[in-house]
């Protein structure tokens, strides 16, 4: 399949990017790894006269690890965030999830920006980075600003980003207790069925707090605080476990499509976050 005709930009500075933006309005779109994008094109369900592309930009790489803040930037790929030490060390929970994204072809070239920047509801990045609470830099023709994960998402594709403004970075703390990234997909290198990530702190044998976010199982990723109030105080036995998922279930709202009907989604959206919760605990 090969995409309509477009002019191909690759500036080196990101105020050259928002300027070209600026110009061309709908009609432009910046480019990362291309590995959401591409496929896109190829379709002829996105048609872009004019592709920008990211690769060459100052500024918009590295992981940073300091005072117990993380901050990686936009352009970091998915295979950076698997082999970087002290990422998997501070924050093993990315490690956990950019695994299970896709296959090694585009993990080399996929990026977090781009995976957090898209709003397709199947990416993995986005519900982790509610469940870890992260805020997203974003930079316009009016400057930088800083949004929560939480509250970037509007619908399916459709995000708080302004359409002349870049993502630059993501920035959290480092996530303390015990980790889960749990992912059913229908093979391998399959975007995911429904996916849970969790973030649970123990204390004195009972949860002191726990932080949970689901993935693909509605329009936009569901970051649920009354499944984690749900466990707080608990021993995370199967009575708190399973109105942990009755919360989220109250919070979902799936559609029936390719991957099975809303019945069999929702089944598994508890099956899910069963083992999600029990991993994070027992790591906890
Ligand atoms: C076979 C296959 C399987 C896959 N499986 C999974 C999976 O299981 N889980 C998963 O999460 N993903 C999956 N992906 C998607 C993959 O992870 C993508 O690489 C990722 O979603 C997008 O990152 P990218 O850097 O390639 O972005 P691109 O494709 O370049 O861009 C995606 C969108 O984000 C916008 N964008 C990109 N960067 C920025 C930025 N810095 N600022 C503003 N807007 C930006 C672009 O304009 C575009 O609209 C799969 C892809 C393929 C091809």
């Amino acid at each position: 399949m090969i995409p309509a005709a477009f002019d191909y930009h690759r500036p080196t500075k990101v105020e050259d990017v928002i300027a070209l933006l600026e110009e061309h309005g709908d009609d432009a779109r910046v480019m990362a790894g291309g590995h959401s994008l591409i496929p896109m094109m190829k379709l002829r369900m996105a048609d872009i006269p004019h592709l920008i592309d990211l690769q060459d930009v100052g500024g918009l790489g590295g992981i940073s690890i300091e005072s117990g803040r993380i901050k990686l930037g936009a352009m970091v790929t998915q295979h950076e965030i698997i082999n970087h030490d002290g990422l998997a060390s501070a924050a093993p929970i990315l490690r956990e999830a950019a695994l299970q994204i896709a296959d090694p072809q585009v993990r080399y070239m996929g990026t977090i920006g781009g995976n957090v920047a898209n709003g397709d509801p199947g990416n993995d990045m986005p519900g982790l980075m509610q469940c870890i609470d992260a805020q997203i830099e974003l930079i316009g023709p009016g400057g930088t600003r800083s949004v929560a994960a939480r509250d970037y998402y509007e619908a399916a594709y459709m995000t708080d980003r302004e359409d002349d403004e870049v993502l630059i970075s993501i920035s959290f703390a480092a996530p303390s207790g015990g980790h889960a990234y749990e992912k059913q997909k229908r093979k391998i290198g399959d975007y995911a069925t429904a996916a849970a990530a969790v973030q649970l702190v123990k204390d004195d044998g009972k949860v002191a707090s726990v932080s949970i976010a689901m993935t693909n199982l509605s329009d936009v990723p569901v970051w649920s605080e009354a499944a984690g109030a749900a466990l707080v105080g608990t021993t995370c036995d199967s009575a708190a476990i399973k109105a942990a998922v009755s919360a989220m279930l109250a919070d979902i709202d799936p559609s029936e499509d390719n991957r099975g009907p809303v019945a069999f989604k929702r089944h598994l959206a508890g099956i899910i976050l069963s083992r999600a919760v029990t991993r994070a605990w027992d790591r906890a």
